[in-house]
């Protein structure tokens, strides 16, 4: 066994690199002043060049050749660990060597070039403006996809990047259900007594907000000694180490949703980022195994909790004390009520738990059908608004509203989207599965217990990273495959409950 600790060394040092990467962007995200960004993107691009240069080295790939060969390694990568482990390394270099460096180069330029004109293009809410660079980048996307390979469509080489195994194929299939189910049920909500939501456009102090995030943080299980909550534009999680993991809120003085809601996703986030097994420090198999698992997990505390009855039973009495006017005359269940309000809106990243999936299903028709070429760029605001009015029943009244809201396919992210929903689907499944262990699920949020959850998640979901590939971890935990029903019937008993009129499942 000698192959072993050479490519665990490389290995190391290839996740400190990257590390390094993820912390000066965290810190461009958050706290950078406007004068460094110039000196901040040379630093960026530097280290991104050296980590690109690493990974596509002949030595790594010698390493790995050999470690294959010999095959299973040292503690703790023996059995499936050590499997994983070659795996997850063999398809990152895969992935880094298959696409000639001119590639690379091209897309690189021509994403952040697309990100800029999407930027301005956004704020004069003029596609026109963008269509010409969304165009390459979709003919990039199609390159790429050839590079890396695939059997039986483009898409599935760019979507396996997000969600490894899922498939065009396979999404389609479940996305089918779903829209179906998503769009009964909204109309049947649309059709009886909507709630009041006034209360959370009131006026409620930023810091007081702030620190109400922090407290929520903590019961929900994020260890603060092990990471930090900052303020930043966008939400998001980021991660140096298993014990240095960071997530980001923002907060609105006029919307009560954004920082409480905002931090308790992340922290679902966090959370996994913190429970991997501390043994797979520095190697590929340290943090989660896809996206739409990472998803599950921030859905699962955000919504699945987040917004149910029985965590408000808990944290609303806590919450009324922070905000005793705003708050004065709005009951628990008004409250609740007012959390979980469903309407069609323009805007995917304010779109409630009903409305949520028919963005994602509107982005993965619209994105495959771009990139099979059955879409022309200049057609798709047509086809955007049609299919808005399609699924939602609404159009939007500006691109800016419509087409140009999302910053994903600039970045070259296509194949990102159906991980949203993936992630509602699983945390749907997952809940099942918890049920069955603590069937008072309910009454212990209720009575503040969040613990149960935390180690539910850590055993069967956090500590094994990237050790089982999604559709296996999910096989292994429920005894199925993902099986949308879960969902559908989980969104249908919770409005069922939430809105008189609406039949339960
Ligand atoms: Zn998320």
């Amino acid at each position: 066994m000698t192959a072993w600790p050479q490519l665990i060394a490389k290995l190391n040092e290839l996740a400190d690199l990257s590390a390094t990467v993820a912390l000066l962007d965290w810190d461009q995200q958050t706290m950078l002043r406007p004068k460094s960004s110039a000196s901040r993107a040379h630093q960026l691009g530097t280290l991104q060049t050296l980590v690109h240069e690493r990974l596509t080295e002949p030595a790594l790939a010698a390493s790995l050749a050999a470690a294959e060969k010999e095959g299973s390694g040292p503690e703790p990568f023996v059995g499936e660990v050590g499997t994983a482990l070659l795996r997850e390394t063999r398809r990152l270099i895969d992935r880094a060597t298959k696409l000639p460096s001119p590639f690379v180069k091209e897309l690189a330029e021509t994403t952040a070039r697309a990100f800029q004109v999407w930027q301005d293009a956004r704020q004069a809410s003029d596609f026109a403006m963008f269509r010409d660079d969304l165009a390459r980048v979709i003919d990039l996307k199609r390159r790429e996809a050839a590079y890396v390979g695939f059997t039986a469509s483009p898409y599935d080489a760019l979507l396996d990047e997000y969600e490894p195994g899922q498939t065009e194929a396979m999404t389609a299939e479940v996305f089918a259900g779903l829209r179906q189910e998503n769009v009964r049920l909204l109309k049947e909500i649309q059709a009886v007594e909507q709630p009041d939501t006034a209360f959370l456009h009131a006026s409620y102090d930023k810091q007081q907000q702030f620190a109400f995030t922090v407290d929520v943080l903590k019961a929900l299980g994020f260890d603060l000694e092990a990471g930090r909550q900052d303020l930043s534009t966008h939400p998001f999680t980021t991660s140096f180490s298993i014990q240095d993991v960071r997530v980001t809120t923002r907060v609105y003085e006029n919307d009560l949703r954004s920082a409480l809601f905002g931090t308790i996703h992340e922290c679902g986030h966090g959370v996994y980022e913190q429970g991997v097994n501390l043994a797979l420090e520095r190697t590929p198999l340290v943090s989660g195994t896809s996206l739409g698992i990472h998803e599950s997990q921030s859905r699962f505390w955000e919504n699945v909790m987040g917004r149910s009855t029985p965590f408000w039973q808990h944290w609303y009495p806590r919450l009324t004390q922070a905000f005793p006017t705003q708050l004065a005359n709005v009951s628990a269940h008004q409250f609740v009520r007012g959390i979980n309000a469903v309407s069609p809106s323009f805007i995917r990243v304010e779109a409630d738990e009903v409305t949520y999936n028919l963005h994602i299903i509107l982005r993965f028709e619209l994105e495959t059908a771009l990139l099979h070429g059955r879409l022309e760029v200049a057609d798709l605001p047509d086809a955007w608004n049609a299919k808005m009015q399609e699924l939602l029943g609404i159009t939007p009244p500006t691109a800016a509203a419509g087409v140009l809201q999302d910053v994903h396919w600039s970045t070259g992210a296509v194949g990102y989207f159906p991980t949203y929903s993936l992630g509602n689907l699983y945390s749907a499944q997952l809940l099942h599965a918890i049920r069955q262990q603590f069937p008072d699920f309910d009454q212990r949020l209720a009575q503040g217990d969040f613990q149960f959850v935390l180690g539910w998640m850590r055993e069967h979901v956090h500590q094994h990273g990237k050790v089982y590939a999604a559709a296996d971890l999910i096989r292994r935990i429920t005894g199925e495959p993902l099986n949308p029903a879960y969902y559908t019937k989980y969104l249908r008993t919770k409005y069922a409950a939430l809105y008189p009129g609406v039949a339960s499942a």
